[in-house]
């Protein structure tokens, strides 16, 4: 793919960089990502993922933009209040780069339609707030042989990872590391607990890090690797996660 010479200016920082160059500005403007949820964590996934020239940006969400999300959702913005959000982030996105394409599903994951839409994308970034969510992509992206980066959110906190489990030993998926959501009225969301909402900001943004070194295949993969960030201590800790060879999703892998 030849870039024009638009993209050679707008990408120009990325161009002297040896591991982006213009072989892989053109892999990211190849590239399909689809990003769950238009919210706190889907935010900086999308304004930074446009921004870098990822092609095609897929994204899902069913709700409407609200005054309570704009302190966190920085996708969003005061004057698009009552729309949905899928188009208020087709907006955001187009403002920064009107190249790429965006494809806005208005719409709840569910078992219904997950296969279907990931069979569509090269990876998947995971900004949900729930654990249904979480476990759909994990079995669903499994099966499709996808990557998913996924980050979680706590008031003061955030959790990254990224899971590759179709690479069999060495690359656990989200079962192995929590191998069952806890009850629902024991997981407090944004909407009850609260959250800093920087700190959404944070893990949306190294998110979106993890996906572009994922599509240019540079650096150290998060794959077998949980990175957890702790905002009032200003840490972060890093742990191994092993991959389970029970595990009900992934552990045929081995076999
Ligand atoms: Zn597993």
């Amino acid at each position: 793919m030849e870039l024009t010479e638009a993209q050679f200016h707008r990408y120009a920082r990325h161009l002297i960089l040896d591991e982006v160059g213009e072989e892989g500005q053109a892999k990211l403007l190849a590239s399909r990502v689809l990003v769950v949820g238009a919210g706190g964590l889907g935010s900086p996934l999308l304004l930074y993922l446009a921004a870098a020239g990822v092609g095609t940006l897929g994204v899902i969400d069913h709700d409407r933009v609200d005054l309570t999300n704009l302190q966190r959702q920085i996708a969003h913005a005061s004057d698009r209040i009552g729309m949905a959000k899928v188009e208020s982030a087709r907006q955001a996105v187009a403002a920064i780069n009107p190249e790429i394409q965006i494809e806005a599903h208005e719409a709840e994951l569910g078992v219904g339609n997950a296969a279907e839409l990931i069979a569509r994308y090269d990876l998947v970034a995971d900004g949900s707030d729930n654990f249904g969510t979480r476990y759909l992509l994990t079995d669903a992206c499994f099966a499709a042989g996808k990557p998913l980066v996924a980050a979680a959110l706590a008031p003061f906190d955030g959790q990254l990872s990224t899971f590759k489990p179709y690479l069999g030993a060495g690359h656990p998926c989200y079962r192995c590391l929590f191998r069952e959501a806890p009850p629902p009225d024991l997981v407090p969301r944004c909407e009850t607990a609260g959250i800093l909402g920087a700190v959404a900001g944070v893990i949306g943004t190294l998110q979106a890090v993890e996906v572009l070194k994922e599509i240019l295949g540079i650096g150290e993969s998060l794959s077998g690797t949980l990175l957890m960030y702790d905002a009032l201590g200003t840490r972060f800790h890093r742990i191994a996660v092993p991959k389970d060879p029970n595990c009900p999703t992934c552990g045929a892998s081995l076999a």
